[in-house]
């Protein structure tokens, strides 16, 4: 999320991040500007935004512009030190960096920047941003510092780049990852999803397009293609998974879509079902789309516990299945002597999935058809969503029927691709994590 142009931007960043804590849980942070002086300041931490933020005095990051990042890890491993936004004073002032999605020329660029003389404090792909601005040829005007340090890396970024004067929005050539724009109150905003904008009560304006760069200054709004045109491939799996329903991404709104991916798995693999039983919360949008194109009820068979902490104590003698039950349960009021179909998003290790079949089956439930909204994945993303190396993904060892007898369904149906591209409208995605073909290459590539 970032703000410019408002004297609560820091308060406003904080409240952008927390409608998308779901993008990331490890660690979340806020840099501030006082353009005025050229000062920034910062707040930190690992955890959850609600801890991070605690009773926290927002006057400590005081002025018109800030930008804030939710933690993932996707690259680098989970300390303070890898937290965003980064920032750093180069020679051309102060640089802070907030960055969503994953560099896969990391190697190589390190290495040579080391070479260099550079010094990393963290071991994460972001930083690489810093060291490629501050080494920037310091003939440069600014903004041609930054593309052109940008111009040699390569991966998938959505930035925010908050310098003294400006704050400056990218989407990367292929537009990965979402970036949207918007207004508040006279200052101009951006964010990831625009369920952030919906909280703070902001207007979207549009999303940036792929390979342009938004700068905001007080001389107000430039919009720079600085990049070699490619063909744009989004992330199809924002819809799959990764965003909020509530949020417009890649200008379709996300719950639309879900929704007809559960229609067409409706139609590719019908069953003979008293009931749909959604797995909350994330096959829940797509299994509204099954019993509406299928016309069985849907009914809460699986109920969530929402109030989970990061970490719980488990008992010394590990019950079975534990990790599964602390979040999920089975309703045998509802799917007690009932031919079920299940919905969910997908199957990754296959962990999930086998409990949640096991526990159904102890509540009662007789006949169990297993749906999954989008194609078997097979292959992990390099481009800024965690997925476990390919060999862990039960999809890359095992046929779709070796899957149903290991989860211990009675029929399982995974949505084709061509069914996922038809509700997503299109064919124009970054799908790879379902067919290995990756639009960008992979870091073995560089
Ligand atoms: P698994 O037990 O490994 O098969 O995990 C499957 C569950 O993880 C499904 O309920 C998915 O909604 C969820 N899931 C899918 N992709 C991801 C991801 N990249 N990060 C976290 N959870 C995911
Ligand atoms: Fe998205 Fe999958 Fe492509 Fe990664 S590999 S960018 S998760 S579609």
């Amino acid at each position: 999320m970032g703000v410019w142009g408002h004297r609560e931007a820091a308060n406003l960043a904080y409240l952008g991040i927390f409608a998308v804590q779901h993008r990331g849980q490890e660690g979340a942070g806020v840099v501030a500007l006082e353009p005025e002086k050229k000062k920034f300041s910062a707040h930190r931490g690992l955890g959850l935004i609600a801890d991070i933020f605690d009773e926290f005095d927002f006057e400590k990051l005081p002025g018109r512009a800030a930008i804030g990042h939710n933690r993932y890890t996707t690259a680098g491993s989970n300390v303070l030190a890898n937290v965003q936004p980064f920032y750093s004073q180069v020679s051309r002032g102060g640089v802070a960096v907030a960055h969503n999605g994953n560099l896969i020329n990391t190697d190589s660029l390190r290495n040579e920047l080391i070479r260099d003389g550079a010094i990393f404090s963290s071991s994460s792909d972001t930083e690489i941003f810093l060291h490629l601005i501050a080494r920037a040829d310091p003939k440069l005007s600014l903004i041609d510092a930054v593309t052109d340090s940008l111009k040699r890396t390569k991966g998938a970024y959505s930035l925010l780049i908050l310098l003294e004067d400006r704050l400056l929005a990218v989407r990367d050539p292929a537009g990965l990852r979402p970036l949207a724009m918007g207004k508040f109150d006279g200052a101009v905003v951006f964010a990831s999803e625009t369920c952030e904008f919906d909280l703070i009560g902001a207007n979207y304006e549009r999303d940036l397009e792929p390979g342009e760069v938004v700068e905001v200054s007080d001389s107000g709004i430039k919009s720079y293609f600085p990049f070699a045109k490619e063909k744009p491939t989004p992330c199809i799996f924002e819809y799959v998974y990764f965003s909020r329903p509530d949020s417009k991404v890649f200008k379709q709104n996300v719950y639309s879509i879900r929704s007809k991916m559960g229609e067409e798995l409706a139609r590719e693999h019908p069953a003979n079902a008293d009931l749909v039983i959604p797995v909350p919360d994330s096959g829940v949008t797509a299994a509204m789309g099954y019993s509406r194109a299928s016309g069985i009820p849907i009914e809460q068979g699986l109920i969530r516990n929402h109030y989970i902490g990061r970490t719980f104590i488990e008992p010394q003698q590990s019950i079975r299945d534990f990790g599964v039950r602390i979040k999920l349960n089975a309703n045998p009021g509802v799917v007690s002597g009932k031919d079920i179909v299940v919905v969910d998003d997908s199957i990754v290790r296959g962990t999930t999935v086998k409990k949640l079949i096991h526990m159904l089956r102890r509540a009662g439930a007789k006949k169990i058809h297993m749906r999954i909204s989008a194609p078997p994945t097979t292959d992990p993303c390099y481009y800024g969503v965690d997925t476990p190396s390919k060999g862990e993904l039960i999809a890359s060892r095992m046929s779709v029927e070796e899957i149903r007898e290991f989860i211990g369904a009675d029929s399982l149906g995974y949505l084709s691709i061509e069914g996922l591209y038809k509700a997503s409208g299109g064919s124009e995605y970054c799908a790879a994590c379902f067919t290995g073909k990756y639009p960008l290459g992979t870091p073995a590539d560089f």
